[in-house]
């Protein structure tokens, strides 16, 4: 996770002025742009909440089996413990039927040369435009024990966990409208880009700094892929014959990078201009989420409907040109790719220290986390839960017990 914040005046000056070069680049690249989400209706939401498997299940650190346990071990680049991982996730997304790609690449480290690796999890590869979500899956190198133990909870185990919850949620309604895509059932009224989009997930590999935060010493899977995609070539998809100059990062529609989460009560800023509207639709979701109970799990009562609070910062408070975080997004942002940053700002307390465990992260936390990420990507990529039918499956061994039916969203 990112090491440093642009906070001095000339430095913020120079960011102020990269936002604006960035947001135009952006604006190029962007098809889509600034849009209104259609929104799911109550029952469809309801069926995201409560009528698939509750994430806490996939997300509990207690539960052996949950996609957390999995990934919260010491998984510093090139040992065996990450490939552990790396293995876990490439196999939960090939059961998933997600065309996958493992990115691998050798680069120099101020401790030697290191092997890399970034996974990138592709749901529909002949689709011509690509929304992607994204987080880094190595955890930080220490030399000694026991710092070497880190395991990086919210640094970002919990995000890499809250993306395969993501993928098995939503993978039959990605699935079913690729089907109705194909058979040509899609409605008239729908737009034509957003149906050939398809939703692709990046765990990036070397994101931290081995030794302290510098332009070589960090993000190594980031800067890897972002030049690679901006050098590769595509020539056609099954569906659209593409532009001669069309690049792997030209068909990058927005890149959502998650970081630092998990640990209760974060606060979320918005950092780009060309994303706000983003920014806007998740806390919209927040609210009707919020307001409905969708957040109240069992005997925590902070996120019941009358007394949670948002996650964040509202732009009318916000300080305008304050700069943003180095992170996994700034190669693609140097790319033109534009870029929402959803990262607890302050970090977390226990971020780079061994008490970043299981302990510092909230289970109602991340749940909500999951739930709201839900709800904003089949909003944005038009996805439709069925009401009922086979998108309202609930195995009832994945049945919460606590939860509470959601009374109107
Ligand atoms: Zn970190």
């Amino acid at each position: 996770m990112p090491s440093w914040l642009f906070g001095c005046c000339r430095v913020s000056l120079f960011c102020a002025l990269w936002c604006l070069a960035s947001t135009f680049l952006s604006l190029q690249a962007s098809v889509l742009g600034e849009r209104d989400l259609p929104q799911l209706s109550s029952d469809e939401l309801s069926v995201l909440v409560t009528g698939v498997p509750d994430p806490i299940h996939k997300l509990d650190p207690a539960n052996p089996n949950s996609h957390l346990s999995k990934i919260l071990i010491p998984r510093a680049p090139g040992t065996e413990n990450i490939t552990l991982v790396r293995n876990y996730i490439v196999s939960t997304l090939k059961n998933l039927n997600w065309e996958v790609e493992v990115d691998e690449f050798t680069d120099e480290t101020p401790i030697g040369k290191k092997r890399f690796a970034n996974i990138i999890a592709t749901k529909d590869p002949s689709a011509s435009r690509r929304l992607v979500l994204s987080a880094h899956y190595d955890s930080k190198w220490f030399p000694d024990y026991p710092q070497n133990q880190f395991v990086g909870a919210t640094d970002s185990a919990a995000p890499c966990a809250f993306m395969l919850d993501i993928a098995e949620t939503l993978n039959p309604l990605l699935e079913d409208r690729i089907k109705r895509f194909e058979e040509g059932l899609i409605e008239e009224d729908d737009d034509d880009d957003i149906d050939d989009m398809t939703l692709q997930l990046v765990f990036f590999d070397g994101e931290e700094a081995f030794h302290s935060w510098t332009d070589t010493d960090s993000i190594y899977g980031a800067r890897h892929l972002a030049q690679k995609w901006a050098r590769t070539y595509r020539q056609h998809t099954k569906r659209r014959l593409l532009s001669v100059q069309e690049t792997e990062i030209s068909a990058v529609e927005h890149l959502i990078l998650l970081d630092l989460l998990g640990a209760p009560n974060p606060l979320i800023k918005s950092y780009f201009a060309d994303t706000r509207w983003m920014f806007d639709a998740l806390v919209r979701i927040e609210q009707r989420l919020g307001d409905s109970g969708a957040f109240e799990y069992g005997e925590e009562k902070s996120m019941a409907p009358d007394s949670w609070q948002s996650w964040f910062l509202s732009r009318q408070n916000m300080n305008l040109g304050f700069g943003y975080l180095g992170d996994d997004h700034v190669p693609f942002l140097r790319q033109g790719v534009s870029v929402l940053h959803v990262i607890a700002d302050p970090f977390p307390k226990v971020w780079h220290k061994l008490g970043d465990d299981r302990a510092a992260l909230d289970l109602p936390t991340m749940r909500r986390w999951s739930l709201l990420l839900r709800v904003f990507l089949s909003e944005y990529l038009h996805l439709r839960p069925e009401v009922s039918g086979k998108g309202a499956e609930s195995p009832s061994e994945n049945l919460p017990d606590a939860t509470t039916g959601v009374p109107s969203i």
